[in-house]
């Protein structure tokens, strides 16, 4: 493959958020080169792979049927004492179980129709600076190290991201905003078109065990942890699996296994700096609350390469103009975002018997308020079953 040595916007990383990214640069007239360093885009898979429909809206693009395994009709929330359940079926709940191998191909395939060039089996290795403006990136290759300029490097590379720390950006990391999801996918586990979340204490500390079903026999079967216990989210799935579910795993095997970082902290504070952006889980923007960062990503792609593609047209990279970036984002998604983080941390404080308390007090109108913020009518619900609980969620009615 002939690539050139400059293009005037590098995206890192062919994740969902990096393709969008590439794609909508390219629509509005920029020269963009996409780099992952995967030698297959989409494989292996590091994911749950559901999506809701409502976290779609707004993104302009279309999922053909290839691109998901099973059409969800809803969610099942259910109690660590699988005695209780809240079965939502509304917009919010309704999506897809993603076939993210194909997914994620599918989109940087419209990358590359939209006039993007792409790289694989290519990882980004050290940035290019003058002084401190991000001039370009050192890409490893098969054909060897090449030095490749651009006007502006959109880092997309995910929950492990080092490109942004290589572009002078603060990104520490404290290990209590740290989810580990640890993933089987099985064969032989019966599923209905709900995705199954359970909350448990004992077997998903500061966190939460899924059934994401991809047929009507097959399934992701995982569970996120928090903080420090993330070296365990095997030991707490598989004792989950031969425990309490045992009966609904007999005849369950496996056929993958998938696992991996997800920030659950909200966005970073910098998402900027001269002719350098980060966006996507790389830049944390991700659900404090389900962990879910698929259609975070794609919009912060969109929004990225949109701005991008602006700032190459006033002929300004600089990180006055890209700020655009950071600004739009903290006015529109990451409002939503620090709630929902306010609300995760108020869940922490519940142990497995207020969870089953409220679990059974609630329906599914009270979650669907939940999911669009609106916590006051609910909060005051529990806290009328539950009292006690007055000092770890009262602070939701303000
Ligand atoms: C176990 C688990 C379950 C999850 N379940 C869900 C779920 O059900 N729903 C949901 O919405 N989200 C889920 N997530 C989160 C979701 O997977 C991510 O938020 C999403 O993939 C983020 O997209 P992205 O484009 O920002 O980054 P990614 O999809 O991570 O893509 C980043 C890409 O950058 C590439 N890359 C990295 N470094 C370099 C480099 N130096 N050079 C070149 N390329 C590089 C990587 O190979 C990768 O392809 C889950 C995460 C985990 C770990």
């Amino acid at each position: 493959m002939n690539y050139s040595s400059e293009y005037d916007i590098i995206v890192v990383g062919a994740g969902p958020g990096g393709s969008m990214a590439a794609k909508t640069a390219a629509e509005n007239g920029s020269k963009v080169l996409l780099i992952e360093r995967k030698k297959e885009i989409g494989a292996p898979v590091r994911c749950g792979e559901g999506i809701g429909l409502e976290s779609l809206k707004g993104i302009d693009i279309e999922i053909p049927e290839k691109s998901y395994s099973f059409q969800i009709g809803g969610a099942k929330l259910v109690s660590p004492d699988i005695q209780n359940d809240i079965v939502v079926k509304t917009d919010q709940t309704k999506g897809y179980v993603l076939d993210r191998k194909v997914f994620d191909k599918d989109l940087a395939i419209q990358a590359g129709r939209a006039g993007a060039e792409i790289m694989v089996k290519s990882q980004v290795i050290e940035l290019l600076k003058n002084e401190n403006k991000i001039i370009g990136i050192k890409v490893e290759t098969d054909d060897g190290i090449k030095e490749i300029n651009s006007k502006i490097v959109i880092a997309m590379d995910g929950a492990e991201s080092t490109i942004a720390r290589m572009a002078g950006l603060n990104t520490t990391s404290d290990l209590y905003n740290s989810d580990t999801g640890y993933e089987y996918e099985m064969v032989n586990v019966s599923c209905d078109d709900l995705i199954e979340i359970y909350f448990s204490k004992e077997y998903a500390p500061r966190g939460y065990l899924w059934i994401f079903p991809k047929s009507k026999d097959v399934a992701n079967v995982g569970v996120g942890v928090g903080g420090k216990e993330a070296p365990y989210a095997k030991e707490y799935l598989d004792k989950w699996i031969n425990g309490p579910m045992k009966e609904r795993f007999k005849n369950a095997q496996p056929v993958a296994i998938k696992g991996g970082l997800i920030p659950v902290g909200a966005s970073r504070e910098q998402l900027v700096a001269d002719g350098f952006m980060v966006a996507g889980t790389a830049a944390h923007q991700v659900d404090p609350i389900h962990g879910g960062g698929i259609a975070l990503a794609m919009k912060a792609g969109v929004l990225a390469g949109k701005i991008a593609a602006q700032a190459i047209k006033d002929n300004d990279y600089s990180k006055e103009r890209l700020m655009e970036f950071q600004t739009k984002w903290n006015e529109t998604e990451e409002k939503k975002l620090k709630k929902r983080l306010k609300l995760r941390k108020a869940l922490e404080m519940l142990n497995d018997e207020d969870l089953n308390v409220v679990i059974s007090s609630l329906d599914d109108e009270d979650i669907e308020k939940l999911l669009e913020g609106n916590f006051p009518p609910v909060v005051t619900k529990v806290l009328s079953k539950r009292p006690q609980l007055l000092k770890a969620i009262g602070g939701l009615i303000k």
